[in-house]
């Protein structure tokens, strides 16, 4: 019989040589629980112990778990994990490497004098632990008096496991770079965002499955369905702040929760050009994000960030090409020479599709704050509740001479509007001066993106020369139609007008008025006295014809009047109620004669004809006290 050192030398040696064995023949075949199972079966044979199992540090969860026993073991088993700091307590009653186990430890255990835990340790200085085996011995077993020798035990299985675990990490590390070299060279090869955030998605559930992942984006971006996508909200103030500050910072933020047994971790997702948004990793039983864990994720996260730059200078650049062909044909279009009302149709109708707005306006600045809406423009301006709204932006175009966008307008307590929420304003500028300004208005707040923004100032700023140099031909148009003093038409538009009447039309009346002694007012009250009445005389015909009528200045103190498809009976009519409106209007009290002649197709002649018979009747109506309407009664 060996004694009992000479056992002891054999009983190592034999081990080793076991040890040696498994690890020379098993180690690449097997998996490493094999192994482990391998392990503690030899550890079993050879303290002769009733139970070994092998418990290993988890640095995600800071405990110590059950890998391997030769008995199984429930997980639900309070066994079956031991916090770190509860080992700590054991190792403070025990100096030596392996400890006998008070009464309390490792549930179900009662006799202290049967069971041991020998400690795992790495080599080098400090001697860092990484888990633990544990001997039971009972029932029945004797105390196992040689400590030295569970000591040895202690030595080479942590070699062993030691190696095996670096093996297997290695292993593991490579096919996670293989991953990783995976989700690149998707990245590269694809154009598509969404392929690649999927891809790098499907990476993160293979690598760890128990995680969630969640992409919080900053840009509206579009994605298929099926993706885990969230907007960023990065105010500071936000709820999310450890993701706002992952994104405004540009780190790893991290976000423990004790009492949720959760750790969450936020990468941000980084491209060469900026911050794209932030990938949200949350590990569930999770205390502390292990650091070469954290490296892997950002290197997933950062190939979402290019992935997701090059989407987007893709559809920027794809966008501004379009911009620039809207620019392009809008510009054409609008040098076409087209009416002014039908270049704001055009422009308006433009800006309805592209920007999606529910209304758009064309203001056009006159002096004293006033302004004009263009035809063309959406009905809502016409109202009386635009009209607030469009004063307090007008001052502020006017003060800051800058386009305005503003994301909601309830926000602004100065605005009473109530309907519309998002509102851009962009001021047309020519040649340092103010013209006006184009509304873009929606329902809905946020509803412009800032990108449309810019379009929309490019558009205006591209567009305003040929939008003023529209409006200043219709004003020049207007300017040799029109009489200067009354603003009435001129002479020459009227009989312009006639003629093409008589070429389309079946019948029309035509008035003359001219002013009773108006000599004497000049003489009375002066020429200013007596232009004044004309202006007078002229305005209350503007108010009593329809707007299809056209009243002219025929010249000096006599003025005309042409109804369009008229009869004789409505042509008195009108000359009756302007001969009595003007004698009850006017101040100084003025009276007005007037001669009226109709043409049909009976006695269609010409203009001037027509013209001639006018005049012969107002002079009767001189010669016959003034202040009346007489007909030209034709002899057919
Ligand atoms: P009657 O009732 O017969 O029409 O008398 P009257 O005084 O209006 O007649 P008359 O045609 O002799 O005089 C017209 C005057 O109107 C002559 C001219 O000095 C004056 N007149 C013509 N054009 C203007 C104008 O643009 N401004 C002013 N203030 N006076 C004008
Ligand atoms: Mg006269
Ligand atoms: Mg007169």
């Amino acid at each position: 019989m060996p004694n009992e050192n000479g056992v002891l030398l054999n009983d190592v040696n034999l081990l080793k040589s076991l040890f040696f064995d498994l690890m020379m023949n098993e180690t690449d075949t097997k998996s490493i629980h094999h192994l482990y199972r391998e392990l503690i079966n030899i550890i079993k044979q050879a303290t002769c112990a009733n139970i070994v199992r092998l418990y290993l540090y988890d640095k995600w969860k800071d405990c110590y778990f059950l890998e391997e026993a030769t008995t199984p073991i429930d997980k639900q088993s309070q066994s079956y994990s031991l916090s770190n700091e509860y080992l700590n307590k054991l190792k403070k009653k025990n100096t030596v490497n392996s400890i006998v186990l008070p009464t309390d430890c490792l549930t179900g255990m009662k006799n202290i004098e049967t069971s041991y835990i020998i400690l795992l340790k790495k080599r080098g200085t400090p001697q860092e632990e990484f888990g633990f085996i544990y001997l039971d011995f009972s029932p029945g077993g004797s105390y196992f008096k040689r400590n030295d020798f569970l000591e040895k035990i202690g030595v080479e299985a942590a070699k062993l496991v030691d190696v095996w675990m670096r093996y297997f990490a290695a292993i593991n590390e490579e096919s996670r770079y293989k991953q990783l070299y995976r989700v690149t060279a998707k990245f590269h090869s694809s154009m598509d965002m969404d392929e690649v955030l999927a891809e790098v998605i499907q990476t993160l559930q293979e690598v760890y499955p128990t995680f969630d992942y969640v992409l919080l984006l900053s840009h509206d971006t579009t994605t298929e369905q099926g993706l885990p996508i969230r907007d960023l909200q990065y105010g500071f103030d936000s709820a999310n702040s450890a993701a706002a500050q992952a994104y405004l910072t540009g780190t790893i933020q991290f976000e423990d929760s004790l009492t949720d047994r959760k750790s969450v971790l936020y990468a941000p997702m980084k491209g060469r050009q900026g911050i794209y948004g932030v990938l949200q990793v949350t590990a569930p039983n999770t205390l502390v994000f292990p650091k070469k864990e954290v490296g892997f994720i950002e290197l997933l996260a950062n190939t979402a960030g290019s992935a997701l730059e090059n989407a987007q200078l893709y559809q920027q650049s794809r966008n501004l090409i379009s911009d620039l062909q809207l620019i392009n044909k809008t510009t054409h279009r609008l040098n076409m020479n087209l009416r002014l009302t039908d270049t704001i149709n055009f422009m308006t109708e433009q800006i309805r599709t592209l920007f999606d707005a529910e209304e758009i306006g064309f203001l056009f600045f006159r002096e004293n704050d006033q302004y004009k809406v263009l035809t063309g423009s959406s009905d809502y301006f016409f109202t009386d509740d635009a009209k607030k709204l469009l004063n307090y932006i007008n001052d502020r175009v006017k003060q800051e001479k800058d386009a305005i966008f503003i994301g909601d307008l309830s926000v602004d307590e100065n605005i009473m509007e109530k309907v519309f929420r998002s509102l851009m304003v962009v001021p047309m500028i020519q040649s340092d001066l103010l013209v006006g300004a184009v509304y873009v208005l929606n329902k809905e707040a946020y509803h412009f993106s800032f990108d449309k923004f810019k379009l929309l100032q490019s558009l205006i700023h591209h567009t305003t020369l040929a939008f003023t140099n529209s409006m200043l031909r219709e004003k020049l148009e207007k300017m040799v139609i029109t009489d200067h003093l009354t603003k009435l038409y001129n002479r020459k538009y009227l009989d312009e007008k006639i003629q093409q009447a008589m070429n389309t039309d079946a019948q029309g009346v035509f008035l003359l008025l001219d002013i009773d002694n108006f000599k004497s007012i000049n003489d009375t009250y002066g020429h200013k006295v007596g232009d004044d009445v004309i202006v007078q005389v002229a305005n209350i015909i503007k108010r009593n014809i329809r707007s299809q009528d056209i009243a002219a200045r025929w010249g000096g103190e006599e003025l005309a009047v042409y109804l369009p498809r008229a009869d004789l009976q409505t042509g008195i009519m009108v000359a009756e109620r302007l001969v009595r409106k003007v004698e009850m209007d006017t101040n100084p009290k003025t009276t007005i004669s007037c001669g009226a002649a109709v043409w049909n197709q009976d006695n269609k002649a010409s203009a001037n004809k027509l013209f001639n018979r006018a005049d012969e009747a107002l002079y009767k109506a001189k010669q016959t006290g003034k202040n009346k309407v007489i007909i030209d009664q034709i002899e057919i």
